[in-house]
């Protein structure tokens, strides 16, 4: 393409940018190098959870930095010990591997399901249920596990080991257990496939199948958890809990961090040399998942979001009203909401995006609106005329497409 000439990339072209680039951020905030302001409700996709250059985060990374940054898991690291800690007193959780980044947070979850039935005495049972739709990262496994034909295609057979069934679909899911099922693996709320909320009482039936089968029940959290549905976490809500749960993008901030936490029957086959990494659980990572539990764990910092995220619904739904041509559906919890269009998503993204509003598109014609949890209301009455003037340019260029 000619753009793309005129800017020759060193950079892999494995990305679709948009030819923006931000050089600072403040709360919910972006300003280009040309000086522009961009509202941000695609938060680095649900990862600052706190806004950008949060003063707690920035201190928290500036002082850290002058101690040590790495020293490798060969040795004991104190913020990692009590960051762990403060996990499994907030959560079900009896331990906690950490690591720099969703998928391995992942990757580390289906070693641990499959090495909980092989010290068992059971090597037989590998396998792992997910849900059509899901998407659990880029690696050989967890693309495996995500099941999207767009994503697997040339790279190769697909890892073994995994079994989808469609979403929703109860019985295709309990006819999909074998002997040699390890574990079921799901989202809360799927978000890349959409914003789509597994209901309560199928989380609490899944509960009951892995109990029935002895087999372990994952919690992918990585894009719901810390505080982004309203509760910690989004499998609060329907009062089970899993044996395993992964969790990244907010829980650094914006600072690369994942965890997986486990009970401690889950985790007991990982014994030392099992897994590992060379970065995953640095001081500097710790440092800054330690501030962000400071703010997101403080009194009634989760009753806000859930406050901020009616009034956000609200406005969305007000937007739905005023634009049905061009708005279908909102759905999510939190801040974590969708808004499913009658225009292609990327158009609507697009069109947000003239109006200095950044979004982030996700499956089923869906736009994702993830703002930093830290949000006021008067940044969503921004956001909504904003909206407000997008669709109403989307609805001008459909009706000059009509009249062409
Ligand atoms: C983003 C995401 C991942 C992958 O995380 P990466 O940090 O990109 O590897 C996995 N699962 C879910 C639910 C996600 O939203």
């Amino acid at each position: 393409m000619a753009e793309e000439s005129l800017h020759p990339s060193p950079l892999l072209p494995n990305f679709a940018r948009a030819d923006l680039s931000f050089e600072r951020g403040e709360g919910p905030w972006l300003f280009t190098d040309r000086g522009e302001r961009y509202l941000d409700f695609g938060a680095g996709i649900a990862v600052n959870a706190l806004g950008h250059a949060h003063p707690h985060l920035v201190k928290a990374l500036a002082d850290q930095a002058q101690k040590v940054w790495h020293v490798s898991n060969l040795y004991r690291i104190p913020e990692g010990e009590k960051l762990a800690q403060r996990l499994v007193d907030a959560t079900f959780a009896d331990t906690a591997f950490f690591c720099n980044s969703g998928a391995e947070a992942n990757e580390a979850a289906i070693k641990m399901a499959r090495k909980y039935h092989a010290v068992n005495g059971q090597p037989e049972r590998f396998r792992i249920i997910t849900v059509e739709g899901a998407f659990h990262g880029r690696t050989l496994a967890t693309l495996a596990a995500g099941g999207q034909q767009k994503y697997l295609e040339g790279f190769g057979p697909k890892a073994e080991g995994f079994d989808q069934v469609p979403y929703g679909d109860h019985e295709a899911l309990k006819a999909a257990i074998t002997p040699e099922t390890a574990a079921i693996m799901v989202e809360p709320i799927q978000g890349e496939g959409g914003v789509r909320s597994v209901p309560p009482q199928c989380l609490r039936g899944l509960r009951q199948l892995c109990d029935e089968h002895g087999m372990l029940l994952i919690f992918d959290e990585i894009q719901t958890g810390v505080g982004r549905s309203g509760k910690f976490f989004a499998h609060e809500r329907a009062g089970v809990t899993p044996d395993i749960m992964t969790v990244a993008k907010g829980i650094g901030g914006g600072f690369p961090l994942g965890v997986c936490l486990a009970t401690r029957e889950a985790g007991k086959g990982m014994t030392a040399g099992t897994h590992g990494t060379t970065f995953g659980g640095n001081p500097l990572a710790m440092a800054v998942g330690n501030a962000v539990l400071d703010v997101v764990l403080e009194e009634g910092f989760l009753q806000r979001v859930e406050r901020i995220s009616l009034v956000l619904k609200q406005r969305l739904a007000e937007l739905k009203d005023r634009h049905p041509s061009v708005i279908e559906d909102i759905r999510g919890e939190g801040l974590l909401l969708g808004v499913r269009t009658r225009v292609p998503n990327v158009e609507f993204a697009a069109a947000a995006r003239d109006e200095h509003l950044l979004l982030v598109p996700a499956g089923d014609n869906v736009v994702r609106l993830l703002p930093p949890l830290t949000i006021t209301e008067a940044e969503v009455a921004e956001a909504f005329d904003r909206l407000d003037r997008a669709c109403a340019r989307i609805e001008a260029a459909k009706k000059t497409g009509a009249a062409a």
